[in-house]
């Protein structure tokens, strides 16, 4: 929009406080940040604290948060909850695999996030091992607030993101492949 139109906004007071201008960036992360669709990846212990934060006393519904996905297909962060074990890992990675993007990952906990005091052939070190993460929540476990918090950083992380410019190039970059075909 040019300046004049801008400037004319800005002194019509019959549109005065029903019109606001803004980026495309900052819109759609400002949705986005505010309606993270959680797929819950309880493995273990932290699973029942994942399950607290979701209850009336922690209540997640505040940060946008509270529609907790059984299907990857429906979800944009993946929460981590618990130990992963190697036998688990594959369907973890599966599940992520099928999360459309854009997506996200919380490592919730120490042995999500390092394995924990699992150092074991059987335990993954990490789940970053395998996915990307973006927030590490500490603690064994860490409490609901922990995982709030985890949360918000998230959201602060999402608002900060080119969304509109991911957008496009990854349009081109389809377009380029079907044209190649
Ligand atoms: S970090 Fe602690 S509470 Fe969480 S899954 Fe591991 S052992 Fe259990």
């Amino acid at each position: 929009m040019s300046d004049d139109n801008t400037q004319h906004a800005a002194y019509d007071s019959k549109v005065e406080g029903n019109v606001f201008f803004t980026k495309v960036d900052a819109a759609i992360n400002w949705m986005r940040s505010n309606s993270l669709w959680p797929m819950p990846m309880g493995l273990a212990c932290c699973g029942i604290e994942l399950m607290a934060s979701g209850a009336s006393r922690f209540d997640i519904a505040r940060f946008g948060a509270e529609v907790m996905r059984f299907s990857p297909r429906q979800a944009d962060v993946m929460i981590v909850a618990g130990t992963v074990t190697y036998k688990m890992s594959l369907a973890v990675k599966r599940i992520w695999d099928q999360m459309p993007e854009p997506k996200w990952c919380i490592a919730m906990g120490a042995c999500a996030s390092s394995g924990g005091m699992y150092r074991s052939y059987a335990t993954l070190q990490g789940i970053d091992n395998l996915i990307p993460v973006d927030v590490y929540v500490s603690g064994c476990p860490p409490r609901p607030e922990a995982l709030l918090e985890g949360l918000m950083k998230l959201q602060k992380k999402v608002t900060e993101e080119e969304s509109a410019k991911a957008h496009f190039e990854a349009d081109s970059a389809r377009t380029l492949e079907t044209s190649k075909a």
